[in-house]
């Protein structure tokens, strides 16, 4: 059964993608936003973000007549949508708290006008026990609340959404909660009916492993270091155990983007409301942070020589600064934490990045000369530092950078390239972990 009107609030990567996929299911769907120059772009057909199928998505359902883009969330509300869906940003507020500013002033724009028997849905990541205070602050005996968060990762947001690992909804409804799971019925994927509280915390506690999963690989590289293992073999040996998997277990300049660092620090929030001391995540976080500053220690030892003392006068030429591959995303990105600091040591920075134009605004990205190609990031450079994994880096013409560089000199934090092509190119390089 196809739903005449859903209403979905915020057109960021989880919004936009949410109603152009329910689109693409045969679903009527109004989206809405704050932001007025997003409004007209996405009305004339352009999609601001960097996702496989989700343009082309966009302008089948436009063209179709069950897809269209209004501003303010009042207006894609009103007069009948049946299920309305919050995607709007839950940034880390005052010590590490979600801030559910935007989640309050949508329902105070909407509380009024939503139709009796609607469903409200939260596919924001939310602190539990935001369902029932929603359910407070509406007041509305009429309308459900339902908790359904959302797994789609950055870089494959379209085919996350239509090909789900699984579906979560939680609901002190079951009817609402059933409403909302039908909704997704055609994609067969496993469904997990429950309450609210648990929908919540299923999102949270799923992010908090992976991180906790990737600093686990980041020590792990640290200690292969110095007892002289590889850490791609030992990852590939623990990962054929299907209690582990291979996913995630790749080292990295530490875990970052827009959803892992605020995630996790909600759930030590959430832990410590519950009076829970949550050590083991605490570690995760700690582990994070070192990450970065092992990275600029590895950087000064292959520039310098030294294991102290500062990167003055010295130029360095970063590969890579959005968060991860296949994404424009640079929020809370790893790269530009590692860039902040090569610099706060002395280093000249300029940087290359596919995804990246060299006019971009973003905060971090000031101290940084965003370079057009590799070669211009090459030049003069005392090290190349590969900080993003686009897999484009590893068919560079590495000699022809080679002969561009100051000193031949590569740290790879993402373990991308392969050591014996950087080698022939005349390369000195360095990863994590490696033998
Ligand atoms: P985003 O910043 O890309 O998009 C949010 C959109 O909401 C923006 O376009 C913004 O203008 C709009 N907005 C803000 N206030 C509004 C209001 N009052 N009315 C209408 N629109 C408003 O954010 P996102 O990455 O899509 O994340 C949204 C939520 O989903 C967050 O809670 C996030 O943690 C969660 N989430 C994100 C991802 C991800 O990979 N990005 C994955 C799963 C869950």
């Amino acid at each position: 059964m196809f739903v005449r009107r859903i209403a979905v609030i915020g057109t960021g990567y989880v919004g936009l993608t949410t109603g152009a996929c329910l689109a693409s299911l045969g679903h009527h769907v109004v989206c809405a936003d704050v932001d007025p120059d997003k409004v007209a772009r996405l009305t004339r057909g352009e999609v601001g973000i960097l996702e496989p199928r989700l343009a082309e998505l966009v302008a089948e359902g436009v063209a179709a007549g069950r897809l269209s883009f209004v501003l303010g969330a009042r207006q894609a509300v009103e007069p009948d949508a049946e299920i309305v869906f919050l995607c709007v940003p839950t940034p880390m507020g005052v010590g590490g708290v979600a801030d559910l500013g935007s989640i309050q002033a949508v329902l105070s724009e909407i509380t009024d006008v939503l139709a009796p028997d609607s469903v409200l849905v939260n596919k924001s990541t939310v602190p539990v026990g935001t369902a029932e205070r929603t359910r407070e602050l509406l007041g509305r005996d009429d309308v459900a609340v339902v908790s359904n968060p959302e797994f789609l990762r950055e870089g494959s947001a379209v085919e996350d959404f239509l090909k789900p690992d699984r579906i979560v909804v939680g609901s002190a409804s079951q009817d609402a909660a059933e409403r909302v799971a039908a909704l997704y019925s055609r994609l067969g994927a496993p469904t997990v009916l429950t309450d609210a509280a648990s929908a919540e915390l299923v999102k949270y506690s799923a992010n908090c492993f992976l991180a906790m999963k990737l600093s686990y690989v980041n020590a792990m590289a640290e200690l292969c270091e110095r007892l002289g293992a590889d850490i791609a073999d030992v990852t590939e040996g623990m990962g054929y155990d299907r209690r582990i998997g291979q996913s995630f277990l790749t080292p990295g300049p530490g875990w970052g983007g827009s959803c892992l660092p605020k995630d996790t620090r909600a759930m030590l929030q959430i832990a410590d409301s519950a009076d829970f001391e949550f050590r083991l995540l605490r570690a995760a976080i700690d582990t994070n942070e070192r990450q970065r500053q092992r990275i600029v220690d590895k950087v000064r030892l292959a520039v310098t020589g030294r294991r102290s003392g500062t990167l003055a006068h010295t130029r360095l030429g970063l590969l890579g600064l959005t968060f991860k591959a296949n994404t424009g995303d640079l929020r809370d990105s790893p790269a530009l934490a590692v860039a902040a600091m090569l610099r706060q040591d002395g280093a000249e920075l300029v940087a290359y990045d596919p995804a990246v134009p060299a006019d971009t605004v973003h905060p971090g990205l000031e101290p940084i000369s965003v370079a057009a190609d590799p070669e211009l990031a090459a030049k003069d450079v005392d090290a190349l530092v590969v900080l993003t994994e686009w897999p484009q880096f590893r068919t560079l013409d590495w000699a022809k950078l080679a002969g561009l560089t100051r000193q031949p000199v590569v740290v790879d934090t993402r373990n991308l390239l392969d050591p014996d092509v950087l080698a022939r190119a005349g390369f000195r390089s360095t990863g994590l972990g490696r033998r």
